[in-house]
């Protein structure tokens, strides 16, 4: 049995939906089925999420519910009366509700459920498959934590059962005393895969809107090269640097089971997509795919000496601790440090954590540099190939790119370089050049 999840381009209008059924039927494999709000129809299209959040945060500013739901509702309408559902839900009094639960709500993650919520409505009233609401299935603690061992228990009991299929919500679960908490964006994925490891799936398929993993991100390289199989730890490496077309922790809950997943192509069925399995898949490929992200600081860190002063790093490091902040990498060198940070978890607390460095571990310089990108090379064929760095180095000095810090862990899966942010789209492509093309 085949645990299935759509995206928001899958689940966009009627029509696509139409696309996503006629998948789902010519398999009867496929009985557990996970889907996205509504995504987006044409480039400049507003996701259902985002017009959620919208209508959330302006209701907050005093504006009128019902007015900011409309283009919602319509949105809605328009899919249920495309697929010739719209008399077999009672979608007034689900709008109502939806409405009254915005109104009523202290954080935007009611909201921001119910594009999936109504979305799973909706196709399982098409299929005739039952709709399981993720809220019984998907447990938060109390402080919005993800319990993955009690939701795999709550979803086996709710989901195993059944006979017929079931369509359920994804990006949401709730809490033990029903309040809505979602997973970050992309969460769906997350969602699937959950439900993937619950009913023991024999494959987790992930529908999307591309052939798979494709070798770097298409928005930035002109047709890049699909990936055809990918082990889990590349998938994580690159998901985790980027590469969004499957969210980073989808992987946790199909790992524990060893499920393959297979992202596939809503538009382009026939397309075999990327298989993601258990285990290294071979050392003839040098590089599996590049993946990367921009939005870093960096934040040199200069002291004589600082080698051999026992507990440098902890003082360093317990600096972030108390802000609650986490680094993305510290790589160092005999009397310098350097701290690479997401601009996200700095947030607007930068005074605070430059006091709180010079106070903890009083450097000789202090230098920091904003807009830079971290760009990962992955593949496990490089830990076998000598040369594979200096291939890159030498690739990126071709075009003039200039590498402002290295990464290479000892497992020698990845090499991470750190690029101003204006030379991203660059130095992508001349590392694509180099190895892929
Ligand atoms: P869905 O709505 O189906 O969840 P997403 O928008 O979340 O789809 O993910 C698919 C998109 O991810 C693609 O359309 C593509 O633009 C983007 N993407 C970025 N990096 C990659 C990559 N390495 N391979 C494939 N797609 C990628
Ligand atoms: N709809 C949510 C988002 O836009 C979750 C998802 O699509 O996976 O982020
Ligand atoms: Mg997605």
């Amino acid at each position: 049995m085949k645990v299935c999840k759509f995206g928001g381009s899958s689940m966009a209008s009627s029509d696509t939906i139409k696309k996503v059924a006629e998948i789902i039927r010519s398999d009867e494999a496929r009985k557990y089925i996970v889907v996205s709000a509504p995504g987006k129809r044409f480039p400049k299209d507003i996701k259902i999420t985002d017009s959620l959040l919208n209508c959330y945060q302006e209701s907050k500013k005093g504006k009128s519910v019902n007015e900011l739901f409309k283009p919602i509702r319509e949105r809605f309408t328009e899919i249920a009366v495309g697929l010739g559902v719209e008399k077999k839900l009672d979608l007034e009094s689900i709008f109502q509700a939806i409405e009254e639960g915005i109104a009523s709500s202290s954080s935007p993650d009611f909201a921001a459920a119910q594009g999936e919520r109504l979305s799973a409505m909706l196709l399982a009233s098409y299929l005739d498959y039952n709709f399981v609401d993720a809220k019984e299935i998907v447990r938060f603690s109390d402080n919005g934590v993800f319990n993955a061992e009690y939701t795999n228990d709550l979803a086996q009991k709710l989901l195993g059962a059944r006979e017929s299929g079931v369509v359920i919500p994804g990006f949401y679960g709730s809490t033990s005393s029903g309040r809505i908490v979602t997973f970050s964006r992309g969460g769906s994925d997350v969602s699937g895969a959950i439900v993937a490891r619950a009913v023991k799936a024999e494959l987790y398929e992930n529908w999307t809107d591309v052939n798979g993993f494709l070798t770097a991100d298409p928005r930035i390289v002109d047709h890049p090269k699909q990936i055809p199989e990918l082990s889990y730890r590349e998938l994580r490496e690159l998901s985790y640097m980027g590469a969004n077309v499957l969210h980073p922790e989808s992987i946790f809950p199909v790992r524990k089971a060893n499920i393959p997943i297979n992202i596939k192509n809503t538009f382009e069925p026939s397309n075999p997509g990327t298989m993601i399995l258990p285990g290294v898949l071979s050392h003839e490929r040098l590089i599996t795919g590049i993946a990367g992200k921009r939005g870093f600081v960096s934040i040199l860190i200069e002291k004589s000496m600082m080698n051999n002063e026992i507990g440098f790093t902890r003082k360093l490091l317990s600096v972030l601790e108390n802000l609650n902040m986490s680094f993305e990498h510290l790589p160092s060198g005999i009397d310098t440090m350097t701290l690479i940070l997401a601009d996200s978890e700095i947030g607007n607390k930068m005074q605070e954590l430059v006091g709180g460095i010079r106070e903890a571990v009083s450097p000789d310089r202090l230098e920091i540099q904003s807009d830079l990108a971290l760009i990962a090379t992955v593949g496990h064929g490089m830990a076998y190939k000598p040369g594979t760095a200096s291939r890159l180095f030498t690739a990126l000095s071709r075009v003039g790119v200039n590498i402002k810090m290295i990464d290479q862990g000892s497992s020698e899966l990845n090499i991470i370089v750190a690029v101003k942010g204006d030379d991203y789209e660059k130095a992508i492509n001349a590392i694509y050049e180099e190895f892929i093309n």
